[in-house]
């Protein structure tokens, strides 16, 4: 722990189970401040009795609530983005004390997080069925959609207010019950939204939170009450969540980690290129599932490339996301300082260039978890750094002679979540968005979320599951549907 706080000082972090703060009897955690290195919170990991608590109050609640008329649950949604945004300002400042982003970051997440509410205002149209009359002789059918039970959300830290809003607003809008288990790196931001979520006129039971890592989930896994489970993190737990759910006959979407290109041919625009390449690849310090993390450069456009990017990178501001100053904070621990670090050392031995080397700027020796923006340069494609996620401000770029080159480096990647091409020639944005492996592409844009009311379709070991976060992938997740069958004799 930190000399400048004492355990009196720092804050707690409760459970919410049945609309009740409980704090834990579980060991404590201490959490850091990742911009200072200071201790700020102590988070507890959660008895497998309070979790069986939780999961059982969402079980006590499911009832009522599925039953509740979709308008009023949509009602409270209505509600509940009103109270958020009224909260604005402490919860920004709150994702960036504990995440790292700068506070324009922030504010650009608690921005997507709020359309994910206002898309699950949508529920009483998207859970619509269908019906045919006269299947038969005096013989009607039609379908409904149906809430599957209580649902559990697992998430990662990189997104603390975003992601838990993929989830739960529209599990909640169709008619289920949740237990969300937030990253054990950021879990305050979530006990905020499920507190808010209350002071919004949530019925006591329907959303409760629970802390830990492991342990936690794997409880979650294994209870036969939890019929659906959502997961956003990276690919090995994502598999592993997928494979554990899935064995005990759960629903289960496992959104996994990522390796994303960008293709930046001859003719592309430099300027704007660099712009959307920079925000890509350096915007969240690389903390991104759609970060740019590999530039592939085509002939010629390599060398001016990099030069640009070099200099865009020496004149990007690193320090405390609470600065309006910073143009990138803090990667979110020691250890993920030290892992990043680690690879920029494993790139320089696997031969890469390193163009620019974050490791040297100034406001690496502090106490805060900084990593300058680094650029490796000449990467060999089959390379550990080009081809393994890093997650940190590192961008490494590969020399190609042409398109069709590109698209075979990308081909060979394990993942498939994003990938970009920056060009002005239609022919050739129409041949990479037809051929590229992966999941979500983009044509001269850098950061390719999608908006709410589209799938985050991530492809091979970015996504394990067959119905994706949001759109509407996201309502057939959180539904059943029972087609009924009826004679009526005329
Ligand atoms: P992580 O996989 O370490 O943790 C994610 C969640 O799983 C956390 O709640 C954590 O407590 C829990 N967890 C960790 N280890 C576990 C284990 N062994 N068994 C069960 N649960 C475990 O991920 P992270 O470091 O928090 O987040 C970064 C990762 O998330 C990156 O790989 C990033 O690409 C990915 N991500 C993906 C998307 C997407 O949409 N595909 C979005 C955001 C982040």
């Amino acid at each position: 722990m930190s000399p400048t706080a004492t355990a009196a000082e720092l804050k707690s972090c409760p459970l919410y189970i049945n609309g009740q703060p409980v704090i834990s009897r579980g060991h404590k955690d201490i959490q850091y401040n990742p911009a200072t290195g200071e201790a700020i919170a102590e988070i507890p990991r959660t008895t497998p009795e309070e979790i069986s608590q939780a999961v059982e109050a969402a079980r006590k609640a499911f009832p009522g609530w599925s039953r509740t008329p979709v308008l009023q649950r949509c009602r409270f949604m209505f509600n509940y983005r009103q109270v958020l945004e009224a909260n604005s300002r402490e919860l920004i400042a709150l994702i960036t004390e504990e995440n790292g982003k700068t506070v324009e970051e922030a504010r650009g997440s608690f921005q997507r997080g709020i359309e994910c509410i206002e898309f699950a205002c949508s529920a009483p149209s998207l859970m619509m069925g269908d019906t045919v009359e006269q299947v038969g002789t005096s013989v009607d059918g039609w379908s409904v959609r149906i809430p599957v039970g209580v649902c559990v959300g697992i998430t990662p830290f990189n997104f603390p207010f975003m992601v838990p809003l993929w989830m739960f607003p529209m599990a909640i809008a169709c008619g289920n019950t949740f237990v969300l288990k937030p990253s054990d790196k950021v879990p305050r931001t979530a006990v905020r939204l499920v507190e808010l979520a209350y002071e919004a006129g949530l019925p006591a039971g329907v959303l409760n939170l629970v802390h830990g890592a492991k342990d936690t989930v794997d409880y979650l896994l294994a209870d036969p009450r939890v019929k659906a489970v959502s997961f956003v993190g990276s690919s090995a737990v994502a598999r592993y969540i997928y494979q554990t759910a899935s064995h005990n006959g759960k629903r289960v979407q496992a959104l996994g980690g990522a390796k994303n290109h960008s293709v930046v041919l001859p003719d592309a625009d430099m300027k704007s290129t660099v712009s959307a390449v920079m925000g890509s690849s350096f915007g969240c310090a690389g903390e991104r599932c759609l970060a740019t993390s590999v530039v592939v450069a085509v002939g010629e456009a390599g060398d001016p490339l990099v030069k640009e990017l070099v200099r865009a990178a020496d004149n990007l501001t690193v320090g405390p996301g609470c600065d309006v100053k910073t143009g990138m904070g803090p990667v979110i621990t020691e250890d993920a300082k030290k892992r990043i670090l680690s690879y920029i050392e494993l790139g320089e031995k696997e031969g890469a260039v390193l163009a620019r080397d974050g490791r040297r700027d100034g406001v690496t020796k502090g106490n805060g978890y900084f990593v300058g923006p680094t650029i490796l340069d000449k990467v060999n494609p089959n390379s550990r750094v080009a081809r393994e996620e890093i997650f940190g401000p590192v961008l490494s770029v590969i020399r190609v002679k042409d398109l069709k080159e590109a698209l075979e480096v990308i081909s060979k990647s394990e993942y498939g979540n994003a990938a970009s091409v920056f060009t002005r020639s239609g022919g050739a944005a129409r041949e990479f968005t037809q051929n590229v492996t992966a999941g979500m592409v983009g044509v001269n844009v850098g950061v390719l979320a999608p908006v709410a009311f589209f799938p985050f379709t991530g492809w091979n070991n970015s996504f394990f599951g067959d119905l994706h976060a949001l759109g509407k992938d996201s309502v057939h997740f959180y539904t059943e549907q029972r087609v009924v069958t009826c004679r009526w004799p005329d």
